[in-house]
């Protein structure tokens, strides 16, 4: 299925039945799940690249990751003893020396009695079982069986088998906050800060949703940025494009610029059925025009406190001579204490362990950012092109420097190409309110996260401001039970047919 081509001029005007705003994961897994109900789809997204956090460029013949780069969920969860190599990090601590932390059964013991000592691993123990029925839960329960309506109530019923039932008793565990269980079984300080640091080439997953969302008739439209949600009649019925010629020239539109054509025209996409928004939960709402949504919900919604942003580092270096048992995933701890505070945790990736076609012959690509620990308010107002803004982006990389130089002592000499990213560019390229990692939500402060439904008819949202929460996987989730919210139960029931295994095969999985 090939949509029709736009009109000569390149008037991006069209009607569909459903406009995502947004090709994050989370819009890019509901746009293609929609395509896939049989929906016409059409997905506006401001950058000139597709995937939001989640996405990958080329500078130099290196290719980056803006984001993630660890993908908790992907393999199974932390301790099935799965051999997926994203699962360990090799930890600096801030005594000196380094470890390997492989999250997986014995190996993630042997490291906590370690460095904890035995009342640590006895602590860890009694909290590993109290999760075990949370995840033989979770995997019993697939979030493509969720949707955001009492229509859970049948497609959730093929799950629940006397396996599901008898574990009636950990749904509220499920639902809350995972910190609880911690409060729970952990007092050792060492183990508290050890376990805050778990936390989750993304190209080729974006690549694949484009994929799925291409393959049955859905469209990807790259530097498109939404204006505003038209609204019609009380409902949200479309969107309204910011003009090429403005978006070209605009500050916040990525390093693309406009697509040719430039209209002055106002081009607007009709959406028959309805909007999704895969944009954060306070970009959304500078979407939506005044008194189209509650009150209420709209200051709660602006309201939401914001997490911390990011200062990274992007690096071509020359590998020659290099360790050649580097590994690929680093986590530095500047000190036990206060392990949000800014700049004390560091990441580094160096993806060409895995795939040395990510950089050019002898060459090796670095990613270091600090851990959602930079503050917006150091940032803001700050004028890009000032060399003030020049100076502090140096100033704010040299802890980054220095964690690399843990693992590659001689990283500057080898370093070819470099790029410093800060708040703002978290902000510009991302989209993102402040460059915010992403919600606050403390489900301990009994907020919870929202689903995909909103108070403002036709208008529905996924993605990391929405249950369950942050991270790729979570994205994913986000943007799977949007869909199936807006498509029939019947129609979620067939595709659940399609797409699951047999609830006997999941339960065995699970089980295992
Ligand atoms: C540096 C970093 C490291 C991370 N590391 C990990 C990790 O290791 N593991 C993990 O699981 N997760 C990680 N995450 C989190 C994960 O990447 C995100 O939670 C997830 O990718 C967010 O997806 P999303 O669907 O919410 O969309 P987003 O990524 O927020 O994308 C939203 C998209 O909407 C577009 N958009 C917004 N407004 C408009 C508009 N008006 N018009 C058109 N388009 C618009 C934006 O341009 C963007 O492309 C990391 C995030 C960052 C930033």
């Amino acid at each position: 299925m090939t949509p029709p081509p736009f009109s000569d001029t390149g008037d991006r005007s069209h009607e569909t039945d459903y406009v995502v705003i947004g090709s994050g994961i989370g819009g890019l897994c509901c746009a293609a799940l929609l395509a896939k109900y049989g929906y016409r789809v059409t997905v506006c997204e401001s950058h000139y690249l597709p995937g939001g956090a989640a996405h990958s460029f080329q500078v130099g013949g290196y290719s980056f990751d803006a984001g993630p780069s660890f993908f908790l969920g992907i393999g199974g969860p932390p301790g099935d003893g799965s051999p997926n190599p994203l699962k360990q990090w090799i930890v600096y601590p801030p005594e000196g020396g380094c470890f390997p932390n492989i999250a997986a059964g014995s190996a993630y013991e042997d490291t906590i009695l370690r460095r904890g000592g035995p009342e640590a691993l006895r602590q860890w123990r009694q909290l590993d079982a109290a999760m075990k029925p949370l995840q033989t839960a979770a995997g019993l329960f697939p979030a493509a069986a969720l949707r955001g309506d009492p229509g859970v109530v049948l497609t959730a019923a093929r799950f629940m088998g006397p396996e599901m039932l008898a574990m009636g008793g950990v749904a509220p565990l499920l639902t809350g906050p995972f910190s609880a269980l911690v409060d729970r079984h952990v007092t050792h300080p060492w183990l508290r800060a050890f376990l805050d640091l778990e936390m989750g080439g993304s190209a080729a997953i974006i690549d694949a949703l484009v994929r799925g969302l291409q393959r049955n008739g859905g469209r990807l439209l790259l530097r498109s940025h939404v204006e505003s949600v038209l609204m019609e009649g009380g409902r949200a019925a479309g969107v309204v494009l910011r003009g090429q010629q403005q978006q070209a020239g605009s500050s916040g539109s990525g390093a693309g610029g406009g697509g040719g054509g430039g209209s002055g025209r106002r081009e607007v996409i009709r959406a028959r059925l309805g909007v999704v928004s895969n944009a954060s939960v306070w970009d959304t709402q500078r979407l939506l025009p005044e008194g189209a949504a509650p009150p209420e919900w709209r200051r709660k919604a602006e309201a939401t406190p914001a997490l911390d942003s990011f200062v990274h580092l992007h690096l071509g270096i020359d590998a020659t001579g290099l360790d050649p048992d580097l590994e690929c995933h680093h986590l530095v701890v500047n000190s036990w204490q206060g392990i949000t505070d800014p700049q004390n945790v560091i990441i580094a990736s160096v993806p060409t362990v895995f795939d040395p076609s990510l950089a050019p012959p002898g060459k090796a690509t670095v990613h270091c950012y600090c851990a959602a620990n930079e503050p917006y308010e150091l940032w803001a107002g700050m004028d890009r092109r000032s060399p003030e803004y020049r100076a502090f982006k140096e100033e704010r990389a040299q802890p980054l420097w220095r964690a690399l130089e843990r693992f590659i002592p001689d990283i500057r000499e080898r370093t070819e190409l470099k790029l410093v990213g800060s708040p703002l560019t978290h902000e510009r390229f991302v989209r993102r309110h402040r460059g915010s990692y992403g919600p606050g939500i403390s489900a301990a402060g009994g907020q919870g996260w929202p689903g995909p439904r909103t108070p403002v008819p036709g208008l529905s949202v996924c993605g990391d401001s929405c249950m369950p929460g942050i991270g790729v996987p979570a994205a994913a989730a986000s943007g799977m039970i949007a869909a199936n919210s807006l498509a029939p139960v019947w129609s979620h029931l067939a595709m659940m047919g399609e797409l699951l295994p047999a609830p006997g095969a999941a339960a065995a999985t699970a089980r295992r």
